[in-house]
């Protein structure tokens, strides 16, 4: 890399880091006294989340005040951090061009990402520990509610582009981005931010606006989720549905925006790992259509693929495979399906219930329901999470028991219906309840699970008949499932 542009512009005393970053495959580092973000970085995110551009990337509305202050102590057990380094490893053009690996956006094509990345920030943490013995440091890769580019501009390595991406100056917008969290006796450090004015990386270009095939670039840096073909294929529990299905090209990811961008600069060696397996390396979309769980979860270890439930990855290859024939991508997955999938996350909790016995229930549900390949999300989750969401689209600012979210509601029917949508229960109320009324725990979150899913499905309590039918629907499913007696 003897043309390779300079990866930082450290103060003397942290100059020990440019080769050691370098030797890493990093191509920018850079520091930042920990803190607020600056305000306008601040606002632009609250502005996002309340405009609701995140989409059903519900996780963004938790933990604001970590999100916009990264010295707060919650993020660095013990202190919090005084001083962030930000580094971007790039990913240019990829490592595997072959078969799958073509419909997988650049960043993952290879070893997951986040493992290489947090490999390097704790070598570099390992590094300046053995300079300043009484530090501590948290290596983080999306791991931690932070403002990732946010903090890369204030470190002085990058600045924000049209794209929303990272424009690396030398280097372009295809890089990864992790922050060590340093804490101890350290040498001071300024921001780089304050050492210059920002500078506008797009001038009069657009190209990645008018690249977007789905017009989510809906102002300069602001992507709204609900229209990119990257959250559809990676973030979102359901699959990609019209009008942006017909749109998709990869199966992961899309790297449309960052192609057209003239920052990027293809000359950069790609500083990801390949693949591990030769399973992995050789699997092709035909194969993959048709491998089984196992099969993939085999083939795929290690990769960032894996971060897709096997239905989800299944989902996004019969939209590919099925784009532009006459072929319904629904159908495709329908025959390729083993029943109802539920996906059923938790979110700060601490055990009481186990995931799996509520994903159990919920597929016996939806089969008495007659309803053998329907999809659905459950969430359990705490009070203050329950809360969140009543406040953000209930208009109620209490916890409750459950909640639905239903994809088709009234005449708005979603365009992969089979896609039922959310239910969200918190086990603390429902715990309280069944204190009160001598049930087991399981059979109050069997309770909720059920009525939720009715919403789901239709069922409402707008009135008094439609209110009656819903209990006899539920007293009937309730019966699957024989109630322990405390
Ligand atoms: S990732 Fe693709 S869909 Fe998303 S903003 Fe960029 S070009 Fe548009
Ligand atoms: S394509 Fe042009 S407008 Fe978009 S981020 Fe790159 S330089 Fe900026």
């Amino acid at each position: 890399m003897t043309n390779a542009p300079r990866i930082s512009d450290l103060p003397r005393a942290w100059s020990f880091l440019e080769p050691l970053g370098r030797s890493l495959g990093l191509c920018a580092l850079g520091l930042a006294p920990a803190g607020p973000v600056p305000p306008e970085a601040a606002r632009a995110f609250a502005n996002w989340l309340h405009q609701k551009q995140h989409c059903q990337m519900h996780y963004m509305e938790n933990h604001g005040d970590l999100r916009t202050d990264i010295s707060r102590r919650e993020l660095f057990l013990g202190g919090g951090a005084e001083i962030v380094l930000c580094v971007a490893l790039p990913y240019s053009d990829g490592t595997a061009d072959e078969g799958i690996w073509k419909h997988v956006a650049r960043h993952a094509r290879g070893r997951d990402y986040h493992k290489t990345l947090k490999k390097i920030l704790s070598e570099i943490g390992r590094a300046i520990r053995d300079r300043f013995p009484q530090v501590v440091f948290r290596p983080v890769v999306d791991s931690a509610p932070v403002l990732e580019r946010a903090w890369a501009v204030v470190a002085g390595i990058g600045e924000i582009g049209k794209s929303g991406a990272l424009i690396v100056p030398g280097i372009g917008p295809r890089v990864l981005l992790g922050e060590l969290l340093l804490r101890g006796p350290l040498p001071k450090i300024t921001p780089a931010r304050h050492k210059r004015q920002p500078l506008d990386p797009c001038k009069d270009c657009d190209a990645c606006v008018r690249a977007c095939p789905t017009g989510a670039i809906v102002a300069p840096k602001v992507v709204d989720s609900r229209r990119c073909l990257s959250y559809w294929t990676i973030e979102s529990p359901k699959g990609v549905g019209d009008p942006f299905a017909k749109e998709m090209t990869k199966i992961f990811g899309c790297d449309i925006c960052t192609t057209v961008c003239p920052h990027h600069n293809a000359t950069i060696p790609c500083a990801l790992e390949p693949v591990a397996t030769a399973e992995g390396r050789s699997m092709t979309v035909d194969k993959a259509v048709v491998a089984t769980d196992e099969e993939l979860e085999r083939a795929l270890a290690g990769t960032a693929l894996r971060r897709l439930s096997a239905a989800k990855l299944r989902e996004n290859l019969c939209a590919l495979i099925t784009r532009g024939s006459e072929r319904n991508p629904r159908e495709m997955t329908t025959q390729l399906s083993s029943g109802p999938r539920i996906s059923v996350q938790t979110r700060n909790l601490k055990g009481g219930i186990d995931p799996r016995t509520i994903k159990r229930r919920g597929v016996k549900i939806l089969e008495a329901l007659e309803l053998p390949d329907a999809e659905l999300s459950v969430l359990l989750c705490d009070d203050a999470t329950i809360q969140a969401l009543n406040k953000n689209y209930r208009d109620t600012d209490a916890p409750t028991d459950v909640l639905s979210f239903a994809m088709n509601e009234g005449d708005t029917q979603s365009p992969m219906p089979h896609i039922l949508g959310d239910v969200v229960i918190s086990i603390e109320t429902a715990r309280r309840q069944a204190a009160d009324l001598s049930f087991s725990l399981l059979d109050e979150m069997t309770s909720l699970l059920i009525h939720g899913i009715l919403h789901l499905v239709g069922h409402t309590h707008d009135t008094i008949e439609k209110e009656r039918e819903m209990f006899t629907r539920a007293a009937e499913l309730d019966r699957l499932f024989p109630r322990a007696h405390l």
